[in-house]
């Protein structure tokens, strides 16, 4: 048997599987999952508020140590506020990975902005600080700018020297639940004057250095989803420490309204972006879970990684200084057409296993975006597949 076959037999093994089809990652409910949704039906509170949704932002409070989280309906538009609130608009530019989910960009994109690609790092498959650093010399200057309405108020801040454009948000992702090189992005960040904002929503449950994923950039955004570690069907939350930002978040993602007992008055375009309480109820049963949950995953990447290390295979382990979540476990082959036939094969005997994403500026839309070399990234994308990764 080549050790192709060994895999598939190992992952049947591990997750009891015999025959059936294997996915690449499904949620797991075993706790008061049936309850707490019962229990909102019963309330009838089911849509936009409820005490759910309450304790769920409390709950992501108390597991990422952010001092405010704003439940939202999924990931995407948690970033997409998360990039409004970070002063991103319409005509500005946001550094990001090309090596991301669609969202990531999307997310950018619906502020007005433009994405700029740079290269990630092999170790952490996140944007490199390196890369980023030597872009940024190269590329922007700061320019004194007006800010407010005094006169003698400026603020300096970061143009692209070739577009002219202002570069207004960094925006690195924590691939497959392992964190970036925070530290480094977020002082390079700072010397620049560029706010960051975490694309977290495959790390929930991840830290970097001791501190949650999310928490060191101005705002950081989750997602719920139902292919991520926990599920509440669609979700997503934006967390920050920055009380201001917080009471916006709050207000823009629910319309804007201005409380008063029957009148509808709103103060701005704000949107419909509500977490309902029925799904919140969900929530919060998962977040019980997340701490075995995240033990369980470990567990079982730490046996992948064992096994592949007996096997000639390249396990990707979390980045020094980190912890994961180990969202989705990943091996590296040794070029693409070793990949595709990896792909083909355990997708064929009913183990599902996925590519890593094919790089954002090749979709249509963002195709004329500005990138970088992409060396890197395109390395990862010739050889990166996801194997099953479910809680066992
Ligand atoms: C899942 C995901 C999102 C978006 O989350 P949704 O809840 O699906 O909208 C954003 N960015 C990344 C990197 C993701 O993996």
């Amino acid at each position: 048997m080549d050790k192709y076959h060994q895999l598939i037999k190992f992952i049947r093994n591990a997750y009891s599987t015999p025959e059936a089809f294997i996915p690449l990652h499904e949620p797991r409910f075993s706790g008061n999952e049936k309850a707490y949704v019962a229990d909102a039906i019963d309330s009838t509170f089911v849509s936009s508020v409820g005490e759910y949704v309450n304790r769920f932002e409390q709950m992501m409070c108390d597991i990422t140590g952010a001092k405010y989280a704003i439940a939202t309906v999924n990931g995407t538009s948690a970033l997409h506020v998360a990039l409004q609130l970070a002063g991103v608009e319409k005509g500005d530019e946001v550094i990001t990975q090309a090596l991301s989910f669609i969202a990531t960009a999307n997310a950018i994109n619906y502020t007005g902005a433009r994405p700029v690609f740079l290269d990630v790092d092999r170790h952490t498959m996140g944007l490199s600080p390196v890369t980023l650093e030597l872009w940024l010399k190269k590329n922007v200057e700061l320019k004194e700018v007006k800010a407010g309405s005094s006169q003698s108020n400026t603020q300096s801040q970061p143009f692209n020297k070739i577009t002219g454009r202002r570069i207004a948000a960094i925006v690195p992702m924590h691939t497959f639940g392992h964190p970036v090189e925070l530290d480094d992005i977020i002082e390079i960040a700072n010397r620049y004057n560029i706010p960051v904002v975490e694309d977290a929503a495959e790390s929930l449950g991840s830290y970097y250095k001791n501190e949650h994923t999310g928490t060191r950039g101005i705002l950081g955004a989750f997602s719920f989803n139902g292919n991520k570690t926990v599920t509440c069907g669609g979700g997503g939350a934006i967390v920050t420490n920055d009380e201001k930002l917080a009471r916006i978040a709050k207000h823009i993602t629910t319309t804007a309204k201005v409380p008063h007992p029957y009148e509808y008055t709103h103060d701005m375009v704000g949107y419909n972006y509500r977490m309902p309480n029925l799904n919140a109820a969900l929530a919060c049963a998962q977040l019980e879970n997340l701490k075995d949950f995240v033990i369980n995953k470990r567990n079982w990447a730490n046996k992948l990684e064992q096994f592949c290390q007996n096997h000639e295979l390249d396990f990707i382990k979390e980045p020094g200084n980190t912890k994961s979540n180990y969202w989705l476990n990943a091996i590296c082959l040794k070029n693409r057409d070793e990949r595709d036939k990896v792909l083909k094969l355990l997708n064929k005997e009913g183990v599902m296993c996925r590519p890593i994403w094919t790089l954002l500026y090749k979709m249509p839309m963002y195709a004329d975006c500005f990138r970088d070399e992409q060396t890197n990234a395109q390395w990862l994308e010739d050889r990166i597949v996801n194997i099953p990764s479910s809680v066992i």
